[in-house]
């Protein structure tokens, strides 16, 4: 259908279009041009705060992705870079979720690529998987300016995108890094050190979660390590019905 008479059928059935608006207005790359992504986030209109709500939980991914990238629902997407909506398997049997993107995240568009990324991703293939088998995303989607810890009015704006990639992904398994994520995800504020070592569940479907140190902690603690690596070893276990 063409798309003006679209969105005249669309407007008179009260339907409001998700289309961002800087991209609608950014000039067509020509083939060859070179031209590149834009740097800055598109700013969208959000409409109604609890119909789009409603609407996210039924969003499959295209459209999930799409919603993100023009987020506007908190202050941070007013100095995000890119949006850090998540890599890898969508249909993963692990899904991990971590903090919030940090400044190489931002500019890269991808969660995990810095130097606690790389960590990570060194973890992953110690326990035999690799970066691209799992999904890998975070509670945040927007970089907190001077990476400080996000505030639970940003957590809970990014809530129900997260709620809808875990129902997408619809994982075996769930690893947790960090006390952040982890105490958003439990609904608790128990110490790191009481809920690594031991097995969640999460969810209507009781999935399977683990918690387990942030990388960037590993980083600055090293001898913690050797605690993350039984977490993973845990975590192997349970998903592998052991
Ligand atoms: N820390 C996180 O929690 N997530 C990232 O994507 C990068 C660093």
């Amino acid at each position: 259908m063409e798309q003006s008479r679209r969105n005249e059928y669309l407007e008179a059935m009260g339907i409001e279009q998700w289309v961002c608006r800087d991209l609608a207005s950014a000039p067509v790359a020509l083939p060859g041009a070179g031209t590149a992504a834009p740097a800055l986030a598109p700013a969208c209109d959000t409409g109604n705060a609890v119909e789009e709500r409603a609407e996210v939980s039924a969003l499959e991914w295209p459209e999930l992705e799409s919603r993100v990238a023009c987020c506007t629902r908190c202050v941070l997407h007013e100095t995000r870079t890119r949006t850090v909506f998540g890599t890898g398997n969508r249909a993963a049997d692990w899904l991990i979720i971590g903090e919030a993107p940090g400044a190489d995240e931002d500019r890269q568009g991808e969660p995990f690529v810095g130097r606690a990324g790389q960590l990570l991703t060194a973890m992953l293939a110690a326990i035999g998987c690799r970066r691209e088998e799992v999904y890998i995303t975070n509670i945040l989607k927007c970089r907190p300016p001077g990476n400080r810890d996000p505030l639970p009015a940003e957590i809970d704006c990014c809530h129900d995108y997260l709620e809808r990639q875990i129902e997408l992904v619809a994982p075996g398994l769930v690893l947790v890094v960090g006390r952040i994520a982890a105490h958003n995800l439990l609904q608790t504020d128990l110490p790191i050190g009481r809920l690594r070592g031991r097995v969640h569940r999460f969810g209507k479907a009781g999935i399977p979660l683990v918690v387990t140190y942030h990388p960037a902690y590993l980083l600055r603690s090293p001898l913690e390590k050797r605690k993350s690596w039984e977490d993973l070893q845990l975590a192997q276990r349970v998903h592998r019905g052991l």
